[in-house]
């Protein structure tokens, strides 16, 4: 089975939106990629740091979707990363209230050796240095590596995010931040300037608007899907991430014909993450409503205008 390396946080979020407000819950980039992805026959690990307030509940939740958890280093006194944001009424935009980075702010992450030679690597958003470090430590260049990141990152880290972005071949990111990360408002634009910083990949995200997968001249769209409730978008970029290098690696082709279907496979399943508040839809999720909602994608977008 393919291997999927994924890094990133491991959280305690608190949520609010019109919809309600939540106390600490499990949140955190690389839970949510961690739970998308284990939809696909592979065989996922995830890097990362947690106090001794972590519940161990939370670590048996995700080991029991078969994911590795060998390098997530457990801080006894630490406090885990905390982060708290609230949803404007469109459900789009959010302001981050709080960011406590607390255990995250110093760690050092330690891939374990058996994922070493992993064959796709999730750098989930956090640390550009911390995701630089895990793509020094492969024993060979995976055949995937994909990258997230958020404005945080580029208003306080944008030297050391910039030469890790030189390493990768996807850049994931929302529209808003490729604007910021290139000072070009056209989409087109900015997915060519983000070209000439190193990934040959650019997925921009634009929420309930969908993804753009850009790739040379070529740009593919994928709808994200009108959904009676939405109430809690946060992890729906995760999500996605989720199922788009899942995907890829359940399937060890990383063709752009095939990234198109990555793109599905990855706003599918973001498509249920924000059904409910934090991770509590991802947790119960079967194959069968994903496979069954991806036959609500194809309709929404298939038409038969010949054309000459
Ligand atoms: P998303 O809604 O996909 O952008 O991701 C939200 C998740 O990212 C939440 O569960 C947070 O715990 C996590 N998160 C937010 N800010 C940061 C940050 N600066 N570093 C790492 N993880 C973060």
């Amino acid at each position: 089975m393919a291997k999927l390396l994924i890094v990133g946080s491991l959280a305690f979020d608190a949520i609010e939106s019109p919809f309600g407000k939540t106390d600490k819950i499990l949140g955190g980039a690389a839970t949510f990629i961690g739970l998308a992805a284990s939809q696909f026959k592979l065989d996922p690990a995830i890097v990362s740091v947690v106090g001794g307030d972590f519940p161990q509940e939370y670590l048996d939740l995700l080991a029991d979707k078969g994911i590795n958890l060998d390098g997530v280093e457990v801080i006894k006194g630490g406090k885990t990363f905390f982060w708290s944001g609230k949803y404007h009424n469109d459900m789009n935009t959010r302001d981050t209230l709080v960011t406590e980075l607390n255990t995250l702010a110093d760690f050092n992450p330690v891939v374990p050796n058996g994922y070493k030679d992993a064959d796709v690597v999730m750098l989930g958003n956090l640390h550009p240095g911390i995701q630089l470090s895990v793509i020094q430590q492969m024993e060979k260049r995976p055949k995937l590596i994909v990258l997230d990141t958020m404005n945080f990152w580029m208003d306080n880290t944008l030297e050391e995010l910039l030469d890790v972005i030189k390493h990768i071949d996807v850049l994931t990111i929302n529209d808003e931040e490729a604007r910021q990360l290139t000072g070009e408002y056209s989409l087109v634009k900015a997915a060519e300037k983000i070209y000439g910083m190193g990934p040959q990949f650019v997925v921009i995200k634009k929420g309930e608007h969908g993804a753009l997968l850009f790739h040379k001249k070529e740009v593919f769209f994928a709808p994200a899907l009108p959904l009676e409730e939405v109430f809690d978008p946060t992890g729906a970029g995760d999500t996605f991430a989720g199922g788009f290098t899942g995907y890829l690696a359940s399937t060890t082709n990383i063709s752009f014909e095939n990234m198109k279907n990555a793109v599905i496979q990855g706003s599918n399943l973001a498509s249920f993450c924000v059904e409910r508040f934090g991770t509590e839809r991802m947790q119960s999720l079967k194959k069968e409503e994903v496979d069954e909602r991806l036959y609500q994608f194809k309709a929404l977008t298939q038409f038969n205008i010949e054309l000459q």
